[in-house]
């Protein structure tokens, strides 16, 4: 005779992930009894809470939220990008949907104020305070 347990077990290989509410639809009894014979049986009664691993370096992430499928690094690493400072040439880090629109609007991209700042600086004619110290400092 197939016991409950069998076809617990049974369902579990079939599915590893599938829940216990969608085994006692299957098997016509209660959550609670699945959740019982899955007590007996050792195994986890929160399937949704199998451990969830990092996509890229598979490291055992410390959370159970399967729609996070990166671990912070790799989170990071796919979601960053870098690009040179027009001003300085230093890389600087920045995340991909804003390299995008930078790239795209074709306009100066820069590491920061500073370098913003400068460039503005020269464009427009206004000066930073930097240069505007040195060039007063250089004056004749
Ligand atoms: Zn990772
Ligand atoms: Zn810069």
């Amino acid at each position: 005779m197939v016991t409950t347990k069998d076809r617990i077990i049974e369902l579990r290989q079939q599915d590893p992930l599938i829940q216990a509410v969608r085994m006692s639809e299957l098997l016509g009894i209660s959550r609670e009894a699945i959740r019982l014979s899955l007590v007996k049986l050792d195994m986890p009664t929160n399937f949704w809470k199998l451990p969830t691993h990092c996509l890229d370096c598979g490291k055992l992430l410390p959370h159970n939220n399967h729609s996070v499928k990166r671990c912070r690094s790799c989170w990071s690493k796919a979601h960053r990008t870098s690009l040179a400072c027009d001003e300085c040439g230093v890389s600087y880090d920045l995340t991909l949907s804003v390299a995008k629109i930078r790239l795209k609007s074709n306009r100066h991209h820069y590491c920061g104020n500073r370098c913003l700042g400068k460039w503005l600086g020269r464009t427009y004619g206004f000066k930073t305070k930097e240069e505007a110290a040195m060039k007063t400092g250089g004056r004749k």
